[in-house]
């Protein structure tokens, strides 16, 4: 199958389309993941500072607890002498690091509250629930993006385990609704929300613009393609169309005498050659006439070659004027001797255009050299019958003829009959 330009264009383009949907999609799933990703680490973050603030402070008051002054609440506000226990502790410290308004959010709940926070210490919703049933069976972290208020949220949960000093207070605490804790044991989770957008603002500016540039680069270059595509091609067209113009001119300057501007010898030979090999079959009856300038040698030696030259284009011109315009071959088959072949002529016509071609020589005019007169000297034959190889007798026919013409004086023609079984 050709490529035209057209199919290429075609094909680049359907190619270009295909990889820049590729890289949309691409270039988007990176941006929703490394924002996504961005999102947990923060909350990984958040989640162990948290955790580990409960630890350290857990472990601290287990000594201060035992000050005979000092109680451990879980509602201590109001006390005098009192502090938070470790789970009001962590649970006032994600809701003093929380910024609702920009959506994060820090939320401690257990799977045992005391019973002071039996409505707000459990799990409040149902990702909560999720994570605590996950947590407990799976592994210690648990992660989904949900909607808060109709906008894109990570949620992270870490479980919260039982370390050695939580058993040894929840175990023997008076409104501990659980007392067989064991070291290990998940109480209860961390929940962390952060917002998926607006925090990475710049990030997904630089991606769009990224792209952006990316596309325009594209479009550029497919653009440019597609211009140098088309130039190349319209480069191919017209040089192919100055080909072809400067072989038609080879081709006529290898076929054409460039002094007389009529059929050279090769011309003539490739034209003898075609009704030999019956390319012409139909070109019967054929006249072959030859037709040499009388003593020309003369005229160059007495006027100069330059002269001559122009007596031979002047000969030329007056033969070729009275040719039959459309049924004539005329070419100059030696250095003043030229053939002329006539087809589908009766021997009346044939003699007729003899006449007329001595009388045209005879009439030629060199401007400023009144005192040249040229004549020639003509053999002719018409043949009815072709048999090869019959053109090159037909010409030697035409050729004695001649050379008889010459021998009766010059100036004068012969037309001699051609004979069929005439051999070479
Ligand atoms: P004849 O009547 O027997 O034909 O005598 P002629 O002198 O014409 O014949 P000959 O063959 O002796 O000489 C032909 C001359 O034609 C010789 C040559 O210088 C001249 N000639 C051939 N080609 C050219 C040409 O291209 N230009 C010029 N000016 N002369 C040419
Ligand atoms: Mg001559
Ligand atoms: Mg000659």
């Amino acid at each position: 199958m050709k490529i035209t330009q057209t199919h290429a264009i075609a094909f680049f383009s359907v190619i270009f389309m295909l990889m820049a949907s590729i890289s949309l999609f691409a270039v988007q799933k990176f941006q929703n993941s490394t924002t996504t990703l961005l999102a947990s680490r923060t909350a990984e973050v958040i989640a162990t500072t948290v955790n580990q603030a409960r630890v350290s402070y857990s472990a601290d008051i287990a000594q201060i607890s035992s000050h005979p002054d000092i109680t451990v609440e879980t509602l201590y506000h109001d006390k005098p002498l009192s502090i938070p226990n470790p789970a009001t502790f962590a649970i006032e410290l994600g809701q003093a690091v929380s910024n609702r308004a920009a959506g994060l959010i820090i939320h401690t709940y257990s799977k045992y509250p005391f019973k002071s926070r039996t409505l707000t210490g459990g799990p409040q919703d149902q990702f909560q629930h999720d994570a605590l049933a996950h947590l407990t069976t799976s592994s210690p972290v648990f992660e989904r993006t949900e909607k808060l208020r109709g906008k894109p949220v990570l949620r992270h949960a870490e479980a919260i385990f039982m370390e050695q000093s939580c058993v040894d207070c929840h175990n023997h605490h008076p409104n501990s609704p659980k007392t067989d804790w064991q070291v290990g044991d998940i109480r209860g989770a961390i929940d962390v929300t952060v917002p998926l957008e607006g925090g990475n603002d710049d990030l997904a500016a630089i991606v769009r613009y990224s792209y952006i540039i990316f596309m325009a680069f594209s479009v550029i270059s497919l653009l440019g393609m597609f211009i140098t595509l088309k130039r190349t091609h319209q480069h191919s067209r017209e040089l192919d169309k100055k080909v072809k113009i400067r072989t038609t001119i080879l081709n006529e300057m290898a076929y054409t005498d460039s002094l007389t501007l009529i059929a050279n010898r090769r011309s003539y030979e490739e034209f003898s050659d075609n009704i030999i090999n019956q390319k012409c079959p139909n070109s019967l009856p054929l006249a072959i006439i030859i037709y040499d300038l009388d003593h020309f040698k003369q005229i160059n030696d007495q006027y100069g070659h330059d002269i001559g030259d122009e007596c031979l284009i002047a000969a030329v011109k007056a033969v070729s004027a009275i040719l039959p315009k459309d049924n004539n071959f005329h070419a100059r088959i030696g250095g003043e001797e030229f053939a002329i072949i006539l087809k589908h002529v009766s021997n009346d016509e044939l003699e007729q255009i003899i006449q007329r071609v001595l009388e045209s020589v005879r009439k030629v005019k060199i401007p400023k050299q009144a005192d040249i007169k040229i004549t020639c000297s003509i053999g002719a034959t018409l043949a009815t019958e072709l048999n090869e190889p019959t053109i090159k007798n037909i010409v030697k026919t035409a050729d004695d003829a001649l050379y008889e013409a010459k021998s009766l004086g010059r100036d004068q023609w012969i037309n001699k009959p051609y004979a069929v079984s005439k051999k070479l």
